[in-house]
C-alpha cells in the first residue's frame, strides 16, 4: 500500500472525464488499497482515482459503515433535495453549502466484477453524487450558485499565486 499526494484545484486530471474499467486488474486492485490508505490518512469520506492522478472510473468511500468501491459508477435515481456544507479533498479546507437531490442511487462493479448498488440519503446521497461528478471531471465547484463560484474562484486563483485573500 502507498500514500498518494492528492490533486488540488487547477490540476487538469481533475476535469477530465475517467476512463470507464474494463479489465478488473490486480493492479486495480493494488489502486483500490492505495486509494482507502490515501483517503482515511486525509482523512475523508471519499476519494475518486483522478483526484490521485489516475483518470480512471473508480472510487472508494466509507462514510462509516465500512469502506466500498464502485467500478465504472453510474447514478440511477436522484430524488429530493438537501442543502449540506460540502467540501473537497481537491479544495482543501473550504466548504460551501450546496444544494443537490438528497436521495441517490448507483449502480456499477465492485471489484470482483459483480454489479452493484449503492443508494442512501444525505451524506451517502452526497458522497455517490460527488464520487460520480469527479469521475465526469467535475469539482464541487461547479455546483456553487454562479456568484458563489465566481468568488470561489477568485479566491482559489488568488491562493494558488499566494496572494492574500480579501475578507
Ligand atoms: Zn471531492
Amino acid at each position: 500500500m502507498a500514500l498518494f499526494p492528492i490533486r488540488t484545484f487547477g490540476d487538469p486530471v481533475l476535469r477530465t472525464v475517467a476512463a470507464p474499467i474494463d479489465d478488473i486488474t490486480s493492479a486495480i486492485e493494488r489502486l483500490v488499497e492505495d486509494m482507502l490508505e490515501t483517503m482515511y490518512d486525509a482523512p475523508g469520506v471519499g476519494l475518486a482515482a483522478p483526484q490521485i492522478g489516475v483518470s480512471k472510473a473508480i472510487f472508494v468511500a466509507d462514510i462509516g459503515d465500512g469502506p466500498f468501491v464502485m467500478i465504472n459508477p453510474e447514478l440511477v435515481e436522484l430524488s429530493g433535495e438537501w442543502t449540506w456544507d460540502e467540501g473537497c479533498l481537491s479544495v482543501p479546507e473550504r466548504f460551501w453549502p450546496i444544494e443537490r437531490p438528497g436521495f441517490a442511487r448507483a449502480r456499477g462493479l465492485d471489484l470482483a466484477g459483480e454489479e452493484v448498488e449503492f443508494s442512501g440519503d444525505e451524506l451517502m446521497g452526497r458522497v455517490l453524487q460527488h464520487e460520480i461528478d469527479h469521475l465526469d471531471g467535475v469539482l464541487l465547484l461547479e455546483r456553487l450558485p454562479r456568484k458563489v463560484k465566481k468568488q470561489a474562484l477568485r479566491d482559489l486563483r488568488q491562493e494558488a499565486l499566494g496572494m492574500p485573500i480579501q475578507p
